[in-house]
């Protein structure tokens, strides 16, 4: 099996009791059966109180949540099971936690969610364009049934999106410009993998590039996010603060943080793009990126941090299988069409 993960996945580690933002609360924390055999097991006192700490909320098992936090937690925020009976002890839910894979096949993708603050830190602090290391191991691939010429056209056409909006000599808003512009291509073509290929070697032609977006220079004004702000108002959210920062939402020029965005939109294409091969809609992901590296640049000032602004919006959206499968049905409507969400990269700059 092949495993991909990005270039600080190793340097991640837990800050355990220092965690300005625990993990160990506000979601349901579900336990695997296996976790709960060896949980049941335990003796004596921590045995009790994991006993007591179990419920099923559902259909599932969980840990029941006192004052939204796992009630085994000790004061100083650190968890028994890890302390008295190692990690090795710990559900697959909080084992793995923040790292998330996708597998397609032969090839797993292990993303650290940006929801947990280290893994943000670890991010948004990385000056160098965000890269991808692979590393091999003897597991034998899963089966699947992806179109294996249609996967690996998406491979590619996924290190053209990346070449796109590492391309610093751009201005931010011109990179995403032309990352919508070549995601709508790619989606009226998904059929046609020649066509696909030609758009990936055109799109990494300078020249090409520059002529798109005189293209599409006179559509990019006049944006609003207040078609964003009623979608994600909309969802279910697991805090106030969420909706609150959200009635501030507006359209920011994203000059002052145009490489901690470039990461994060690197970061969603990662964890999104390939999931066209499973659905071939393509443009779901691509556009549902770039309306969530906006909505965390617009909600940076309210929220009064970019880091922090990402953290909030992966916990409220990109962890709830249902408010992502809202905000990707969205991405299908008139309102975040190719041309509505040009108009809100709006032009900062003189050309
Ligand atoms: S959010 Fe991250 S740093 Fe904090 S306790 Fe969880 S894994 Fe550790």
């Amino acid at each position: 099996m092949i495993t991909r993960i990005p270039n600080y996945f190793h340097d991640f580690r837990c800050l355990a009791g220092a965690c300005p933002d625990t993990c160990c609360g506000q979601w349901e924390i579900v336990v695997d059966e296996a976790a709960k055999a060896r949980y049941l097991a335990v003796e004596g006192p921590l045995g009790e109180q994991i006993e007591k700490a179990l419920t099923v909320i559902d259909g599932e098992d969980c840990m029941a949540l006192i004052d939204g936090k796992c009630p085994l937690l000790t004061e100083d925020g650190l968890c028994p099971i890890v302390t008295q009976l190692g990690e090795d002890f710990l559900s697959t839910t909080c084992h793995t936690h923040p790292r998330f894979t996708e597998i397609y096949g032969g090839l797993q993708e292990t993303m650290l969610s940006i929801s947990c603050p280290e893994a943000a830190r670890l991010l948004l602090e990385q000056e160098a364009p965000l890269h991808f290391v692979t590393e091999i191991d003897t597991v034998l691939p899963e089966p699947d049934d992806l179109d294996a010429d249609q996967f690996d056209m998406l491979l590619a056409a996924r290190q053209t999106a990346f070449a796109l909006v590492q391309d610093r000599s751009r201005p931010l808003s011109d990179r995403l410009a032309l990352l919508l512009c070549f995601a709508g291509r790619l989606q009226n073509n998904m059929e046609a993998l020649q066509i696909c290929e030609a758009l990936c070697r055109r799109y990494e032609d300078r020249s090409y590039q520059d002529k798109q977006l005189c293209r599409v220079r006179r559509k990019r004004r006049h944006g609003s996010m207040i078609r964003t702000r009623q979608l994600l108002t909309a969802m279910e959210h697991l805090t106030k603060d969420f909706p609150t920062a959200l009635k501030d939402l507006e359209c920011t020029d994203l000059t002052p943080y145009a490489l901690q965005l470039e990461q994060l939109t690197v970061y969603f294409l990662f964890r999104w793009w390939l999931k066209a091969a499973c659905n071939d809609r393509l443009w779901q992901q691509v556009a549902a990126t770039v309306v969530s590296v906006l909505t965390i640049s617009g909600l940076c000032k309210p929220i009064g941090s970019l880091t922090e602004a990402a953290r909030l919006y992966s916990k409220e959206v990109e962890h709830s299988q249902e408010n992502m499968t809202l905000l990707r049905n969205a991405m299908e409507l008139p309102m975040f069409s190719l041309g509505e969400l040009l108009k809100l990269l709006e032009v900062h700059h003189a050309v």
